[in-house]
């Protein structure tokens, strides 16, 4: 996988700090007026993310499914506007979830994408780190088999381990324990922390917002004619909100003091099928510049 194309790389927004609390911030519902007078003219493209932003939150990550609603919405958009569907899950899997056609999926937080058709271009720096992913799977799957909760989970690109289920406070603690020796052992991956889960990613110079930068400029889109509009909940979702600060609308997910660099929030998935709504209700009526869905 190449970096960024040029065009691209050159709009890049300067590196901001997180720098506002959630609650601080307006609502992407009460300020909709605003965001729509931002997106005429252009090509808004949604970068979405899915648990907790498509999809509410569940213990067992693998029974998570796209909120009630939220499908005949993206098939409405997905006919007006590109959609990608950025996720820390597997390409596959987050392709099989959504189950809507025609939108992009980009898995491993970025490192896999699939095209529309299903075919994977992944991150072929990335590649070389699959050795390393397979030794430390194998050491957390030994050394935390009697802890009673646990779900390891490996992804192309990535273990994760997640501690959601895990109840007792002393199988938590070496739970993470247990993490934190494996990170020191293995510099070559990134531990990742997000809500109730750590993941561990190749360590190179790669995340969300360096992926959907990199897919604009494949998919060949003017910074002069598109709009991202990237919405997602987690930590792991800041780095794409940093990218689309300037040049984008960024929503975050959530409620709370956790800093963030989107511009808007919503509350939970349930605004997030509203927003949506509104935005294809908006782009239903317009005539919009030609486009091509990547
Ligand atoms: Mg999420």
């Amino acid at each position: 996988m190449a970096g960024p194309a040029e065009s691209v790389a050159a709009t890049t927004p300067p590196e901001h700090r997180d720098v506002t609390p959630i609650d601080a911030l307006p609502s992407a519902l009460e300020a909709f007026e605003a965001i729509r007078a931002r997106v005429d003219g252009l090509t808004p493209i949604l970068c979405l993310d899915f648990d907790g932003t498509l999809s509410p939150i569940m213990d067992d990550p693998a029974s998570a499914v796209l909120l009630d609603g939220i499908e005949p919405v993206l098939r409405r958009l997905v006919r007006l506007t590109p959609i990608l569907v950025l996720s820390g899950r597997d390409a596959d899997d987050v392709r099989a979830r959504v189950g809507v056609g025609g939108i992009l999926c980009a898995g491993s937080h970025g490192f896999d994408v699939l095209d529309t058709d299903g075919q994977h271009e992944p991150n072929a720096e990335a590649s070389a780190y699959l050795p390393h992913l397979d030794a430390l799977e194998a050491r957390l799957r030994t050394e935390t088999q009697d802890i009673a909760g646990v779900v390891i989970d490996r992804k192309r690109f990535g273990v994760a381990v997640h501690d959601r289920q895990v109840t007792d406070e002393r199988d938590l603690e070496r739970l993470w324990s247990l993490v934190s020796a494996a990170a020191e052992a293995f510099p070559m991956l990134r531990p990742l922390r997000g809500k109730r889960v750590t993941e561990f990613l190749p360590e190179i110079d790669w995340n969300k917002g360096r992926a959907l930068l990199w897919l604009l400029g494949r998919a060949g889109y003017r910074a002069d004619a598109a709009l991202p509009i990237c919405i997602g909940d987690d930590v792991t979702d800041e780095d794409a909100l940093r990218a689309v600060r300037e040049q984008g609308i960024g929503i975050v997910v959530g409620t709370g003091s956790r800093l963030t660099s989107a511009s808007y929030a919503v509350r939970d998935p349930a605004e997030v099928l509203a927003f949506l709504t509104q935005l294809a209700d908006f782009l239903d009526v317009r005539v919009l510049p030609a486009v091509d869905v990547p």
